[in-house]
């Protein structure tokens, strides 16, 4: 059994409980009072790819409408300006809940796949990981071809000009497309992060479990 199906079994009719157990600050959810202020500040409401502003997420989640928020790209569309979290009355961590939000989706599976800003988190964290340096012709490259070869063809075109400028600047090596530069102790960081997310996995299991 998928974790999503063993956790949605367990909460059967009960959101609000499994976003307070198993997400990251969820337990703040239920102190939300639905004054809209959050909404209010946010620089995203109001744009057409934002479906839910956090104060609607968070009335989502009491009615316990879990695949509507799981499946949702809003999360993933907060740009942690912090506008929302500085002005709630009630002293909620918005921000961090609607990562924490974005983190338990993703980890069900349940995000949508191809979501610019889980896209890019992800390719920006397997490529600062594997040499413990950023790449970023690389990381450009993995951005501009998200969406196929033709496209990719295409961005690399409208950019140009930027990228021969940074040429010109000595900001951009072709070359690094060949390896670039590394951080000293590489073996040293896989080790660290694989520690990391030994523990982080162990807790979550625990969690599930629980
Ligand atoms: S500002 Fe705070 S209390 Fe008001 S709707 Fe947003 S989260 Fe809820
Ligand atoms: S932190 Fe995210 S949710 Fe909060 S105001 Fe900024 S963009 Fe909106």
């Amino acid at each position: 059994m998928s974790t999503n199906t063993q956790l949605a079994e367990k909460y059967r009719n009960n959101f609000l409980k499994e976003v307070e157990e198993q997400v990251e600050m969820g337990d703040w959810v239920k102190m939300c009072m639905q004054c809209g202020v959050c909404s209010g500040s946010c620089p995203l409401n109001f744009q057409s790819a934002w479906d839910h502003p956090p104060q609607e997420l968070f009335m989502m989640i009491r009615a316990g409408k879990r695949e509507e928020v799981l499946t949702s790209s809003s999360m993933w569309n907060c740009t942690s300006c912090y506008n929302c979290t500085v002005r709630c009355p009630r002293k909620l961590p918005i921000t961090l809940i609607m990562h924490g939000i974005a983190e338990y989706a993703h980890r069900l599976g349940l995000a949508p796949k191809m979501q610019a800003t889980r896209f890019f988190s992800g390719l920006f964290w397997n490529n600062c990981t594997t040499t413990g340096r950023v790449n970023e012709l690389k990381l450009s490259m993995g951005l501009y071809f998200k969406d196929g070869f033709v496209q990719g063809v295409k961005n690399g075109l409208v950019m140009k000009n930027v990228a021969l400028g940074l040429m010109k600047a000595r900001r951009l090596n072709p070359f690094e497309l060949f390896g670039g530069h590394k951080c000293k102790d590489q073996k040293g960081i896989h080790a660290m992060l694989k520690k990391a997310r030994d523990i982080e996995n162990t807790r979550k299991v625990a969690k599930v479990a629980a």
